[in-house]
């Protein structure tokens, strides 16, 4: 029997306020229904929101150290259970299980590090013109915020929304995609373990139309934190906008990888073929770009396709198969559908298959929505499959002879998140590190494979709004306000700016 999933509102694991459920499959083997899950509305988000409403003033009061030792306890349960969560990422979203071990891994160094600002949380203190008075800043918490996650990243990208938020003081909802809900419930668990009061974080699980645009457009919500697709991202924001709410977008990528002549060849095929086909393509930061210079064209192609093919498609839990297995299934049969139709347009614009572009459905796989290891060449940068984010193991090769000529079309799309730059020669990459137009800018690795201490996000249509992660201009600078407090103790009226 699946597991019956529950809502988490007010301190108490309850069901939809609708009675009804919906399911959350293996999508390596459809078969497998992992978790009936709680198909919630506007009630259940209502009743979040007062929770949340109400826990504020003695959450936002209670001292930072102690909120961040909540954190530090949620990592170290994390630590505790990384293997059988691991292997849930695996079932419910199905990126492979190192890959997922990473994916947990990732949320436990989130929550050291955010545990770790309860006691760094600082502020200013400067001087002030005038004597007897002293002028300081510090950072308050904001209130309530609306949180809304994807699911290529189940228990990762949720720890980069909910520890900040937490460790900041403020009470949160929280809607985790309708694809990974089970990992998102388990998150949430131990945190609850961990000892997080009552209403502090509510958990509501859903569809984005009938639980995340009400979460939104809640008169009690004060901030709004999105990852997800661009439309969406984009139409939240709209909303937020006149609402006069605080809000966070990280939305969509078309990241490059440029190869020059001068490249360790080996060093760019492994980081080409880690980004564009680790994860399936399902990240964010996916290289589904590779600019090549002319001089390496012929023989980065070779290597390349050489070991594309020996790529093995499949389950990540299949027995015996566990570390041999390089490419899960895509999410779901409609993102599959996508992924395929891509490789179809793709075809129609006259970019040339030079690998893969069929559906995978050998052995058990017949099951699941798995997609060959896929490679297009002559592709002009026009096209769509080189313009827009496939989500898949989708790759383009562009041939270029220069490298102003490179940067330019690593720069001429919608996006930019990530961008990669695989060179021996100093000045070169240190001109692509100033000319790329991206979030992140990586020399001699793929695009993919962010740390959690420095902030995350990018430039043009990839983001709106400050920036996630650790480091200085990262996520505490969205959940927390200044405040700052002059204190005169002269005991005269005192003017600044104005001449005696
Ligand atoms: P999606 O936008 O369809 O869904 C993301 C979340 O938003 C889900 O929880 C969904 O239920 C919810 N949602 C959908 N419609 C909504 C609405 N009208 N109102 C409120 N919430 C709504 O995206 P997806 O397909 O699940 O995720 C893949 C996308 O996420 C890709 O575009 C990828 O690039 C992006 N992504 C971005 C980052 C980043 O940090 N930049 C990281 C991971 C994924």
């Amino acid at each position: 029997m699946p597991e019956k999933i529950k809502n988490y509102i007010a301190g108490e694991w309850i069901e939809a306020a609708s009675g009804n459920t919906f399911e959350s499959r293996n999508p390596a083997d459809s078969r497998e229904v992992i978790g009936l899950i709680p198909d919630s509305n506007a009630e259940d988000v209502d009743k979040a929101v007062a929770a949340a409403r109400s826990a504020f003033p003695s959450w936002s009061q209670t001292p930072a150290p102690l909120r961040g030792e909540i954190l530090f306890r949620a990592g170290e349960l994390l630590v505790k259970r990384k293997v059988p969560l691991g292997e849930l990422v695996c079932r419910e979203m199905g990126k492979i299980m190192p890959e997922s071990l990473g994916d947990v891994q990732e949320a436990i160094d989130m929550l050291y590090y955010m545990g770790g600002e309860g006691r760094r949380l600082s502020g200013e203190t400067v001087p002030s013109e005038l004597p007897n008075k002293d002028a300081r800043s510090l950072r308050a918490p904001i209130g309530v915020f609306a949180q809304i996650t994807p699911w290529n990243f189940p228990i990762a990208i949720p720890s980069w929304k909910l520890a900040p938020a937490l460790v900041a003081g403020n009470t949160l909802v929280y809607k985790p995609a309708e694809e990974s809900p089970v990992c998102a419930t388990r998150l949430v668990e131990i945190l609850v373990e961990s000892g997080l009061p009552s209403g502090v974080l509510n958990l509501v699980h859903g569809f984005g139309e009938s639980v995340g645009e009400p979460m939104v457009r809640h008169p009690d919500v004060d901030g709004v934190s999105f990852t997800g697709s661009n439309a969406v991202g984009e139409k939240l924001a709209a909303i937020c906008g006149t609402q006069h709410k605080d809000y966070m977008m990280e939305t969509g990528g078309k990241n490059a990888i440029i190869i020059m002549d001068d490249a360790n060849l080996d060093l760019a095929v492994s980081g080409a073929l880690w980004g564009g086909f680790g994860t399936t393509g399902q990240r964010c930061t996916a290289s589904s770009r590779l600019i090549v210079q002319n001089g390496i064209y012929d023989r980065f192609l070779e290597t390349f396709t050489r070991r594309a093919e020996k790529l093995k498609v499949g389950n990540g839990l299949e027995k015996g198969l566990e570390t041999k297995i390089d490419i899960g299934p895509i999410i779901s049969k409609e993102q599959h559908q996508k992924v395929l139709d891509y490789i179809e347009i793709g075809l129609n614009e006259g970019a040339t298959l030079h690998l893969g572009g069929k559906p995978y459905c050998e052995g058990s796989c017949a099951y699941g929505t798995f997609i060959e290891p896929t490679i297009f060449t002559d592709v002009r940068p026009a096209m769509r499959i080189a313009q827009e984010e496939i989500f898949g193991p989708v790759v383009s090769v562009i041939r270029v002879s220069e490298l102003e000529e490179a940067i330019a079309l690593a720069n001429d799309v919608p996006f930019g998140l990530s961008s990669a730059i695989y060179s021996q020669d100093v000045n070169t990459t240190a001109i692509a590190e100033r000319d790329l137009d991206a979030g992140l800018i990586y020399i001699n690795a793929s695009t993919i494979g962010a740390e959690i201490q420095l902030p995350f996000g990018g430039t043009k249509r990839t983001g709106l709004g400050p920036r996630e992660a650790g480091g200085r201009g990262g996520a505490l600078d969205f959940y927390t306000q200044w405040k700052v407090i002059y204190r005169d103790f002269s005991g005269q009226l005192q003017k600044a700016q104005i001449d005696d």
